[in-house]
């Protein structure tokens, strides 16, 4: 397939599950057992859908990196078992690590904490020319800390800050942080891995019983999962507020891992193809050197 055809089909394969706009967004609205217009029978099909768009992106980042303008910030968040390491290690598979960077954000540390809640995310945006893969970021801020307030709690934020209007500010916070980021040259794209509760049960269990999958799994994955409709409540306002033309939403699917990897994949392409890359014209002057450089190498 021609580079300009899977171009094509990145751009229309993940659409359905962008929300570049969140006032009217509704989580309920996305099934996640959604495989779009392909069912089971395609999944080999989509697997190799899946290697064409990893080299696309890989000539792609070639071009971002060479050109040295622009960067893009791939966001990730999600429940427990969601597949989020498994898209972030499927992208990864096909990029230069040279110019990508994967930057986990566990609990805050001690020092984190005595920051403002950008901090800790600022310090790993990705350079110019470069990929930054969050898994998790800022947006835990307005997720698992609005489901646990004693987390809240301990940010030690001035009394008289925190009011009612603590999460609408946030809101607010963040996407004044991502316009910034965009009028400087940051391209962000965001994935909202949506996983069934009952699926999430499943891959637990799955992990229960296989020894070598013991150590992904963790007591207190299961005791979060009581507060699944609160957390979704969460994700849906997340969405609400945070999804902008600039910064959008990818609400994705994610009961079938290889239509989840298929539409990330296609909605990096897309983004990275959308930039018009090109190789960084050499002048004359250069290309006169280039030609000296040459002919000295031939006549060693
Ligand atoms: P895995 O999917 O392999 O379990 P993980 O991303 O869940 O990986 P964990 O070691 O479980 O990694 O740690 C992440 C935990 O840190 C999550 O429970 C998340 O909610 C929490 N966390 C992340 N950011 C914050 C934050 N700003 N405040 C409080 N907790 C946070
Ligand atoms: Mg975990």
């Amino acid at each position: 397939m021609k580079l300009s055809q899977i171009v094509k089909h990145a751009h229309t394969l993940p659409r359905p599950f962008c929300v570049s706009d969140g006032r009217r967004f509704r989580l309920d609205r996305i099934d996640p057992g959604d495989t779009g217009t392909l069912d089971a029978d395609d999944k080999a099909r989509a697997k190799e859908a899946l290697e064409r768009g990893i080299e696309a992106m890989a000539g792609l980042q070639d071009l971002l990196y060479a050109s040295d303008r622009w960067s893009l910030l791939l966001v990730f968040q999600a429940m427990d078992a969601a597949g989020k390491d498994g898209v972030i290690k499927h992208v990864m598979s096909g990029v230069n690590p040279q110019g990508c960077q994967v930057t986990s954000f566990k609990a805050p540390s001690a020092e984190e904490l005595d920051h403002d809640f950008l901090w800790r995310c600022v310090r790993h945006l990705p350079e110019r020319g470069r990929i930054g893969i969050f898994n998790r970021s800022y947006y835990e801020e307005v997720l698992v800390v609005r489901v646990h307030p004693e987390l809240l709690e301990r940010q030690r934020i001035p009394p008289s800050l925190v009011g009612k209007r603590i999460w609408a500010e946030r809101f607010e916070n963040i996407r004044s942080f991502e316009r910034h980021l965009t009028r400087n040259g940051t391209v962000i794209r965001k994935f909202f891995l949506h996983v069934s509760r009952d699926e999430q049960k499943q891959r637990f269990l799955d992990r229960l019983d296989r020894p070598e999958k013991h150590w992904k799994f963790s007591v207190s994955d299961v005791v979060e999962r009581r507060r699944w409709d609160a957390y979704m409540k969460a994700y849906e306002d997340m969405v609400r507020h945070t999804a902008t033309p600039d910064a959008p939403w990818y609400v994705v699917p994610a009961d079938h891992k290889w239509f989840t990897r298929l539409v990330v994949a296609a909605a990096i392409v897309d983004a990275l193809a959308s930039l018009d890359l090109k190789y960084p014209k050499v002048g004359r002057a250069r290309r006169k050197e280039v030609e000296a450089a040459k002919a000295a190498l031939l006549a060693q």
